[in-house]
């Protein structure tokens, strides 16, 4: 992923936000710590429903990796606890 800054537009204003964007073409998903993941289309955010919070301090966790057999890893980036599922 890109870190980049996305011009975002919420009720006619308009806010930079620096986030990791996936570099794949069409590929619309952004990461950033304060959000966790989100979708970013024509200027507006749009969360994603799939959203994994630490139990220990409630970050949004990103995907770090995704195993052969299907396993993901998840990691906190506030405490670095990482989940499996
Ligand atoms: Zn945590």
């Amino acid at each position: 992923m890109w870190h980049t800054e996305l011009r975002v537009t919420t009720w006619g204003q308009v806010q930079m936000l620096g986030a990791y964007t996936c570099v794949e073409g069409d590929c619309n998903r952004c990461y950033n710590q304060a959000a966790g993941y989100f979708d970013f289309v024509s200027g507006t955010l749009l969360p994603v429903l799939r959203q994994k919070l630490c139990k220990i301090d409630a970050h949004a966790m990103y995907l770090e990796f995704v195993r052969y057999d299907g396993e993901q890893l998840w990691r906190c980036p506030g405490c670095n606890a990482a989940e499996r599922t």
